[in-house]
């Protein structure tokens, strides 16, 4: 095998017949997982406090899909998940699609820390394989032509192995999936869990259904979730923003790393986004609409960077989750009761992989990396909010 196809080795999910399992938070994660579990045999109920599928963050992400990572536990889960993704838009039996493009991220001349940092995290891709060549503004120029302002470029890598989807079809794939698998997915009621035994708090209260293992996967809500049932995780909320222009752009993907800014061809115009506030977010009262400084801050990178001039069609937020070390807490919290979270802005792209991963170990299997153990931390830890696409 080469190393090439370990990476996108599929995680071994052992037969599940007769296991009764509960899934909280119907978001991309929390779908793929109930699809596998029931894909593998287990009996499974998905739990989602909204009236539909899909709203949490996964319906307000911006779609971008790349294996662009430096650490080999992370490339093993994003590479997983991109084979995933293309193996389900080439399935045709759905509307969920995916369009290759290149990723490129960049920092200006007269940020020079920024560039060394890009420059070494490039290398450290390449060496585990991925297809990222560093370039500077020339050679921007020379592949993307007037597509991205180049002249006051330093040092820039472009990640061939990249592409962007719409996250509410495969949220609404998934869970097409999971139905014809046999899921039960409940929709209107924020549900607790319990431990010892593992369960699902129904109704306010008023009902416990006992299950053989239970996930919580109820994004920026997983902190309060587990809280309520006794078990501290190490990870925060918080508020990150997008934004639709009309105006056609077909660039390449691009995140600006010396403005903290990206943006993507869309089929509407371009996609664009940011807008990290690094605090603590309260995942109950939190504003959806877009800031004012926000618009005003990406259209700003939008007409440095690619000479673009928005046409903002609308504005929105959504909530990410951060942990201590940037790793997500994927695994075991509790016998029979396991966490998926702490994605950092990238759990759309991971999700794949992570709920794959996670529905295997629910069934007894090894699919999730040590790195990401929950128990690393016990949730006393102070520590910084940092956005995701940060390179450093
Ligand atoms: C503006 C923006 C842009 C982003 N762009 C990208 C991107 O380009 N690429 C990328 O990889 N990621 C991106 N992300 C991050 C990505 O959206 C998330 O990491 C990912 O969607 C997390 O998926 P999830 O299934 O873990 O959580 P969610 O999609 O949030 O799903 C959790 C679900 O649990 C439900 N829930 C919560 N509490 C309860 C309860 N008590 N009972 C029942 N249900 C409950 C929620 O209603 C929700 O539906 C972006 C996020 C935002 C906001």
């Amino acid at each position: 095998m080469t190393d090439a196809e370990a990476f996108v080795r599929p995680f071994e999910i052992p037969d599940g017949s007769g296991e009764r399992v509960a899934v909280v938070g119907a978001g991309a994660v929390g779908l793929t997982a109930a699809a596998d579990l029931a894909s593998a045999g287990a009996s499974v109920t998905v739990y989602e406090r909204g009236d539909a599928v899909g709203a949490g963050s996964s319906g307000r992400a911006a779609g971008i899909l790349y294996d662009a990572y430096a650490e080999d536990v992370d490339v093993r889960m994003a590479a997983r998940a991109l084979a995933r993704f293309r193996a389900f838009d080439a399935d045709g039996g759905t509307e969920f699609s995916v369009t290759p493009c290149p990723y490129v991220f960049l920092a200006r001349a007269d940020d020079g820390r920024t560039g060394e940092a890009i420059a070494e995290t490039a290398e450290r891709m390449r060496a585990h394989g991925r297809d990222v060549t560093t370039t500077d503004g020339a050679g921007l120029r020379d592949r993307f032509g007037d597509a991205l302002r180049t002249d006051d470029v330093g040092t820039a890598a472009v990640a061939a192995d990249a592409m962007w989807t719409d996250p509410a079809s495969y949220v609404s794939m998934a869970a097409d999936c999971a139905r014809a698998a046999g899921v039960g997915i409940l929709t209107g009621d924020a549900v607790g869990v319990r431990t010892d035994p593992p369960g699902v708090v129904r109704r306010g209260g008023a009902v416990t259904e006992r299950y053989d293992s239970v996930l919580v996967a109820a994004g920026a809500h997983t902190k309060r979730v587990l809280a309520e049932a006794g078990v501290p995780l190490a990870t925060k909320p918080y508020r990150v923003q997008a934004l639709v222009s009309r105006r056609p752009y077909d660039g390449p993907i691009c995140y600006d790393a010396t403005e903290g800014a990206y943006f993507r061809p869309h089929p509407e115009g371009l996609l664009a986004g940011d807008g990290t506030e690094a605090v603590e977010a309260d995942p109950d009262e939190w504003s959806r609409e877009g800031d004012e400084w926000f618009v005003e801050a990406a259209t700003g990178v939008l007409d440095r960077r690619a000479n673009y001039e928005a046409d903002v069609s609308r504005a929105w937020a959504g909530l990410c989750t951060a942990t201590p070390d940037r790793k997500p807490l994927l695994g075991a919290v509790a016998e029979g009761v396991f966490v998926a979270t702490g994605w950092h802005g990238h759990g759309f792209m991971w999700a794949p992989a992570s709920g794959e991963a996670v529905a295997a170990a629910m069934l007894g299997g090894e699919g999730v990396e040590e790195t990401y153990d929950p128990r690393r931390f016990d949730g006393s830890e102070a520590f910084e909010v940092v956005e995701g696409m940060t390179v450093d």
